[in-house]
């Protein structure tokens, strides 16, 4: 089986890769352009597989991402390429615009170029696979409910309203072109080779270095918390064996107030890393509350139960074993993420749950 993966070089995507090339025997082309959020570092542990390929190619360049999906001819396309991170959406939205929008139109207008020349069996096998977000949803506040495949649309940030619009464009060719898409929702990831503009990196690693672990408002926003390795799985499940014109919510029945999630990463730290604290008692006194994020959405969650019912998918991993993971990984892991940090990304503006 061969499976293109737009975004690859990315976090979840990366964490994508890894997993098809270990455990099934589908090649795969990764197609990226490698913004600031893309590494290759991310792939060295299967970079050597005969199975693996890499094009750097701009989903917004319409003829290089033809001779790309035309050329190498896939049974599935998996898109994950995408401006994710919300803060910069405020700042600067127009490149979420352009990527997450038009460049979704391009994948989807070339992939049904492509379909419509395939023989009816392949036709009828062929997915094409678009990975979104949770945040299209809108804001659940403390309303106790949990967003489920029908839950209406009301995104709150330029990213998430960027995400909703490329959902609406795949369902859209789903329905009049009969192309058949599949669309995932899925809750905040974390795990090893993420940003560290993102949360969960960006308080480890500013604790180890005694920086200030900035928290939106009062952190009591809500976020539901899945693995990335978790992510992958359910990912590949869907994509060989989710129904087409299917919707399906992922989500790691982890619902956490983003301070306790940086309460939970300074007790590991306690444990596995006291030997960091040079000047403070402990990593919590680090702790600094800034101004909130504008327009920021007080909780989400997930009902993961149709893939769980449909197609038997749970996460593996808790809330205290993933984090515990991720928390090690980052401590070892400075050969990935210095090169990084020695870059030019903005500490200060960061500290947001996506
Ligand atoms: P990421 O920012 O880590 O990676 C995005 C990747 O896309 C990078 O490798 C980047 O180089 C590439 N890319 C960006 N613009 C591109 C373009 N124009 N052409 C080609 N490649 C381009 O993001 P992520 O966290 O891995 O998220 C991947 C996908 O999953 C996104 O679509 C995101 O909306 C979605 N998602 C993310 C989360 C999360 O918690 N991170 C949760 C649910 C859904």
């Amino acid at each position: 089986m061969k499976i293109l993966i737009t975004g690859g070089a990315g976090f979840i995507g990366s964490a994508l890769i890894r997993y098809i090339i270990k455990n099934t025997e589908a090649t795969v082309l990764n197609i990226d352009a490698l913004t600031y959020a893309g590494n290759l570092d991310s792939l060295k542990e299967i970079d050597s597989s005969d199975r693996y390929s890499f094009q750097k190619i701009n989903i917004c360049e319409m003829n290089l991402l033809k001779q790309a999906i035309f050329s190498f001819e896939p049974d599935i396309i998996i898109h994950l390429a995408a401006e994710s991170h919300v803060d910069r959406s405020i700042d600067g939205p127009g490149q979420f615009i352009q990527t997450n929008i038009v460049g979704t139109y391009n994948v989807l207008q070339i992939s049904k170029e492509y379909w419509l020349q395939l023989t009816d069996s392949k036709q009828k096998k062929f997915r094409f696979h678009h990975v979104s977000t949770d945040e299209v949803y809108g804001d659940l506040e403390n309303s106790g409910l949990l967003f489920t495949e029908n839950t209406p649309y009301a995104p709150s940030s330029p990213y998430s309203a960027s995400k909703a619009s490329s959902d609406h464009l795949v369902r859209a060719w789903g329905r009049t072109y009969k192309l058949p898409v599949i669309v995932t929702n899925c809750s905040n990831n974390y795990g090893s080779f993420q940003f560290p503009e993102k949360l969960i990196p960006h308080v480890i690693l500013n604790a180890i270095s005694e920086k200030p672990l900035p928290i939106y408002g009062d952190g009591c926003q809500i976020r539901d918390w899945l693995h990335v390795d978790d992510h992958a799985e359910a990912l590949y499940l869907v994509a060989t064996q989710g129904r087409a014109g299917e919707t399906y919510n992922i989500g790691g029945h982890n619902e956490k107030k983003n301070i306790e999630v940086v309460h939970f990463i300074c007790s590991e730290l306690e444990k596995i890393a006291p030997q960091f604290k040079i000047n403070i008692k402990n990593f919590t006194d680090l702790i600094t509350f800034v101004k909130d994020r504008p327009g920021h959405d007080v909780r989400y969650a997930i009902d993961a139960s149709k893939i769980d019912k449909e197609l038997g998918w749970r996460p593996k991993e808790t809330f205290e074993t993933g984090m515990a993971k991720t928390v090690h990984w980052y401590l070892d892991s400075s050969w990935w993420y210095q090169k990084i940090l020695d870059g030019t990304y903005r500490m200060e503006r960061i500290g947001g749950s996506k």
